[in-house]
């Protein structure tokens, strides 16, 4: 590393409200392989992106934040540019010495990042003499900062990177048996395929939260007024059988907490699922189905935890999400692994101060879930990992296979063009949807 320049793609895309950091889990990602960097006596030139800027400068959404608390966190000067290019910014980074840091501009200020325009990729990728990619939580987009600059320079996966294909794998691949996995939150259409690829690997499917709302009406209950969505019930029902196929236990919940509207100070009861009122929400799990989920997991080994049991931004329907925080921080201690992902669910499990208790916090939303699902990650895909991600090898890029598939690795053209474009992953899911 010594003397080189290196450009760094990290994910500080976190969750800001008034020009505040709400959450700075992302940043305290990063500071291993910046630290690394930097104590091996490179210059770091970091990109980032945050929100979505949709290729227009927002001030909203300047870096300037993100670069004070990297300050904060690892004692030294962050600097940050006007602009991820320009003539201001060529000059500051040729300016840089050895153990020095700079962080560009956010990217998306450019319409180039998203489109992975080669032009600008290049343009990028004059910054640096190397290109790392640390930022897990932007892998599964195909942009010219995560995948576009690797088309120019040596490329490698930074310290986080490596954390999370390695938890996230050994989940896939050689989880300790039984093997669970949770899944709350809002929407059943954004974890599906999630839902479908693990009823594959798992012994145990517990459900909460809205998801468990579509399964419960898939199941021939009524919901009353809870949010479910009827497009995806028919998904629903074929994920129960896949599991009755497949000898899976499903646990859906067996009571729930419904309230009148969903807000804070509204009339709330338990009510069995079987009997959920037609003027009612159900927001929370009730007593009998948490007893039942912490029964469920007692034997388990690997637990996955994937959405909040409820609409835990509402101090009284937080209690099933609280509950089973308390449950999966037990199970760490005692020897289990657990692994979180999600936005919301980690946020929950700070809120509760329990979430450092936890095997692994998967840093990246649509990322971590697209893992899971099996698909390749572009920003994988174009890092050369045959034999360790870190040995120097000349430019390779892989087409969207297997990371590190050999048979697609392909010695890159003097001019090379990027093989990967922003594909049909593309959608809205994105990262941090915590973000205001
Ligand atoms: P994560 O960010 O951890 O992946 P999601 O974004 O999928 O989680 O879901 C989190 C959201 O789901 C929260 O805003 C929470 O209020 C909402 N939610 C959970 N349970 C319910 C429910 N029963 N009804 C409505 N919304 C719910
Ligand atoms: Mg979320």
């Amino acid at each position: 590393m010594q003397g080189q320049r290196v450009l760094l793609r990290v994910d500080f895309n976190v969750p800001l409200s008034d020009g505040k950091i709400v959450d700075d889990s992302r940043i305290r990602a990063a500071v291993p392989t910046i630290k690394a960097l930097l104590d091996g006596g490179a210059s770091v030139v970091i990109m980032s992106h945050l929100g979505r800027p949709d290729g227009r400068v927002v001030d909203g959404l300047r870096l300037r934040p993100a670069a004070e608390r990297l300050t904060q966190l690892i004692r030294v000067n962050v600097p940050t540019t006007g602009d991820a290019l320009g003539v201001g910014t060529d000059d500051a980074v040729r300016r840089l010495r050895p153990g020095e840091l700079l962080l560009l501009e956010n990217v998306r200020f450019h319409a180039g990042e998203e489109r992975n325009d080669p032009a600008f990729a290049e343009r990028l990728a004059s910054y640096g003499d190397v290109f790392v990619n640390d930022a897990f939580g932007a892998a599964h987009r195909a942009h010219a900062s995560t995948v576009g600059v690797a088309a120019y320079l040596p490329s490698y996966v930074g310290l986080l990177m490596e954390q999370e294909v390695e938890a996230l794998s050994n989940l896939l691949e050689k989880p300790a048996r039984p093997f669970a996995a949770i899944v709350g939150g809002g929407k059943v259409s954004s974890k599906v395929a999630v839902l479908e690829a693990l009823i594959k690997k798992v012994d145990l499917l517990i459900l909460g939260g809205g998801v468990a709302n579509t399964f419960l009406v898939a199941s021939g209950r009524s919901v009353g007024k809870s949010l479910y969505e009827s497009k995806m019930v028919d998904d629903a029902r074929r994920i129960l059988k896949l599991a009755q196929d497949r000898g899976v236990r499903v646990l859906l919940p067996v009571d729930g907490v419904v309230a009148k509207e969903v807000t804070r100070g509204t009339e709330f009861k338990v009510v069995s699922t079987d009997k959920l009122p037609a003027s009612w929400h159900m927001v929370d799990l009730g007593p009998a189905s948490i007893t039942a989920i912490r029964e469920a997991l007692a034997p388990i080994k690997t637990i996955l935890w994937n959405g909040p049991l409820g609409v835990f931004e509402i101090p009284s329907f937080a209690v099933a999400t609280r509950e089973l925080a308390k449950v999966a921080a037990e199970k760490a201690d005692a020897g289990a692994t657990v692994v979180v992902g999600g936005g919301d669910s980690i946020a929950a499990l700070r809120q509760l101060g329990v979430a450092e208790k936890m095997t692994h916090l998967s840093t990246g939303g649509g990322a971590s879930l697209e893992f899971l699902e099996g698909r390749d990650l572009p920003g994988l895909a174009v890092v050369p990992t045959a034999g360790s991600p870190y040995e120097t090898l000349p430019i390779i890029y892989v087409s969207p296979v297997k990371p590190g598939g050999k048979a697609a690795a392909k010695r890159a053209p003097a001019k090379p063009k990027p093989i990967i474009k922003p594909s049909a992953l593309d959608d809205e899911d994105d990262e941090s949807d915590t973000l205001a």
